[in-house]
């Protein structure tokens, strides 16, 4: 920068940081963009004039500027560039005084929208195309969202010819001086309804119940969020529909108890299965059914894993496991001659079993 930053603020070289500040007070007020919109080369010279108190501002650069160093704006202004400088005219002039604001692309953004769906355990395993229900505001079909009785058409905004931006006087830390805002008449579009639709009184939208087919992806868990672009509410005179975002609620299933990509199921087999080994006949997700194999001389808490009949990972090819948990269940209601049978066993096997205490 060949300028000399201490030329354009107007101080000397010897200058203390308060009388920098106050002269870029003065000097950004002189030379902003705004205050002089009929001169091209006023956004060039209020940069310096920017570029400048950056530099001075700061006592460790202003030591190396004084050592003859140059600054690139780029650093000056942090990795946003010029966008990073905008940032500092907001701060110092607040919003609205941004260079090239005006006419704005269309009108407001729609909000976005969250509703919810309930879906099973197997249809979270495997996706499914879910309908979901919610109410919000939807183009309006009178005028087609232009807000505009039909026959009648959009005229150029009165208050701002268009612009879609007006000039205000504000005052602040700089004094009085013009800034640009968004026109509230026509909120930034810079045309009005002239006519205004009867059915939805010129907003272009009306209120309605919705509903819209879902693709549930395999995977989804409880709280999962899947964002629909442009499904929420609607703008209205040329605006951009909001999101919506659909939150999956997955109902329990008395079967499985889900842990992330594994499914548990817990099952309860007597003493004399788990003796001697049984065939178990354990429930799958998809409705079909396993033969599981239990052991000889299983014990209670044994577990095993049936692969890849877990839960789908969402946005992953395959599935979990389903770990079988067994319970072995000491029995307490037995007849007499199950009890003689016991008791014969206990003395096969040399244990004391049986006692004056009547069975529960
Ligand atoms: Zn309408
Ligand atoms: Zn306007």
């Amino acid at each position: 920068m060949a300028t000399d930053y201490y030329e354009l603020l107007g101080v000397p070289r010897d200058a203390t940081a308060e009388d920098i500040k106050k002269a870029f007070r003065r000097v950004a007020r002189e030379t902003h963009p705004d205050a002089n919109p009929d001169d091209p080369t006023a956004e060039a010279r209020f940069k310096e004039v920017a570029e400048a108190y950056e530099v001075l501002k700061d006592p460790e650069r202003r030591r190396r500027y004084d050592r003859g160093e140059t600054f690139d704006i780029g650093d000056l202004f942090g990795a946003g560039g010029f966008g990073g400088f905008e940032d500092i005219l907001r701060s110092v002039f607040g919003e609205g005084s941004v260079f090239g604001q005006g006419r704005q692309q269309g009108s407001a953004r729609g909000r976005d929208v969250l509703a919810r769906v309930n879906v099973t355990m197997e249809e979270a395993c495997f996706g499914v195309e879910a309908n979901v229900s919610f109410r919000t505001n939807v183009s309006c079909e009178i005028c087609a969202g232009s807000g505009a009785k039909p026959g009648t058409d959009r005229i150029t905004c009165p208050t701002c010819q268009g612009a879609g931006a007006v000039r205000v006087q504000r005052r602040g830390i700089l004094g009085t001086m013009m800034t640009v805002a968004t026109c509230d008449a026509c909120s930034g579009t810079g045309e009005v309804v002239s006519d205004p639709c009867e059915r939805c009184v010129g907003a272009g939208i009306v209120p309605s119940d919705r509903e819209v087919s879902v693709e549930i992806p395999p995977g989804v868990d409880n709280g999962t969020r899947l964002r629909l672009s442009h499904e929420g509410e609607a703008a209205g005179r040329g605006g951009q529909p909001g999101d919506l975002f659909v939150e999956v609620r997955v109902e329990p299933d008395e079967r499985f108890v889900r842990d992330g990509a594994e499914l548990i199921h817990r099952t309860t087999i007597g003493i004399a299965e788990a003796a001697l080994g049984t065939t178990l006949d354990i429930p799958l997700l998809d409705g079909k059914h396993h033969a599981l194999e239990v052991p000889v001389g299983t014990q209670p808490g044994w577990a095993t894993a049936i692969r890849g009949e877990g839960m789908s990972r969402l946005g992953r090819r395959g599935r979990g496991d389903l770990v079988v948990a067994i319970d072995v269940e000491v029995p307490s209601d037995l007849s007499r001659e199950e009890r003689e049978l016991l008791k014969r066993f206990a003395s096969l096997r040399g244990e004391k079993a049986g006692g004056k205490r009547r069975w529960l």
